[in-house]
């Protein structure tokens, strides 16, 4: 998600019981949800690290949405060891951007920093993009794939009403080792797709939501070593607390729903999102 700023109303939601067992947040945007800060949330990045970390929520993949939030992320991934970086020019970003060439060639350098472990979000978004940002998209989506390949790093998707076609554009490109299926939101018979492939389905707080069955299907078929549990913070925040401000502290919330969801016991759960985590991330410290 990005570029939907100022869109959340009312003040960051109370902690959450801590989970038993730690697990990484794999999808969070740390400079947006920090301009929320006088709505009680964190104010600074170790405010937002510590405060997950008390909820059980010790490691943060900090996202790129453009060149300027992945340039930071880089620089906040480096200062601190509770977080690592993925740098990308988002979907919708990418449809608008006058030097696209120019961009990729800057997402292309800071991809080469130890502290980027992926390479996202990028993908396709038929959503809030047109027929005329397109081409562009599917120009930048396959570049990012590129990239991904040449630094060994994790491809981190987003995909908003474009499933066939991001499939499409994988398999005709050929995926890297890891890809993130990020804030999935497919049904069960696109999961099963992903899965097929190998991909890790990243489940946010949308699958909390009461619209959202398809999804709850969906996680009910995934494996435990393809699970991953994320926030998109400050967006998508879990029920009872939808449409207020996101953060990662918030991820207990959505991984005990998945253990509902899933039958699957919240001690094992837990520790397979950490495994999953450090799979497709690295070791963060
Ligand atoms: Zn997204
Ligand atoms: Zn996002």
């Amino acid at each position: 998600m990005s570029a939907r700023k100022h869109s959340r109303e009312g003040t960051f939601p109370p902690a959450p019981e801590p989970l038993p067992v730690a697990v990484p947040d794999s999808h969070t945007h740390l400079d947006i949800t920090l301009e929320d800060d006088g709505q009680g949330g964190p104010a600074t990045v170790a405010d937002a690290v510590s405060a997950a970390s008390a909820a059980g929520v010790d490691r943060l993949v900090q996202v790129g949405c453009d060149v300027e939030s992945s340039r930071w992320g880089v620089e906040v991934a480096a200062e601190h060891p509770a977080v690592v970086a993925t740098v990308a020019l988002h979907p919708n970003d990418a449809a608008r951007l006058a030097d696209l060439d120019g961009a990729l060639r800057e997402i292309e350098r800071l991809a080469a920093h130890p502290r980027v472990r992926g390479i996202g979000e990028t993908g396709l978004d038929y959503f809030r993009t047109g027929e005329d940002g397109r081409k562009a998209q599917h120009e930048s989506f396959r570049a990012h794939i590129a990239i991904a390949k040449r630094y060994g790093k994790t491809l981190v998707i987003h995909d908003r009403d474009a499933h066939d076609d991001v499939l499409a554009v994988l398999d005709e490109e050929g995926a890297p080792d890891q890809v993130v299926m990020h804030c999935f939101s497919g049904d069960e018979s696109f999961a099963r797709e992903c899965l097929d492939r190998g991909y890790l389905l990243s489940f946010a707080g949308t699958v909390t939501f009461g619209n959202a069955a398809h999804l709850r299907r969906a996680a009910a078929i995934t494996p435990l070593d393809g699970l991953l549990v994320e926030t998109d913070a400050p967006f998508l925040t879990p029920t009872p607390y939808r449409g207020r401000p996101n953060a990662s502290y918030l991820v207990p919330l959505t991984v005990r729903a998945l253990a509902d969801v899933t039958g699957h016991d919240l001690d094992a759960l837990c520790a397979a999102i950490s495994a999953n985590g450090d799979r497709a991330f690295g070791s963060w410290r």
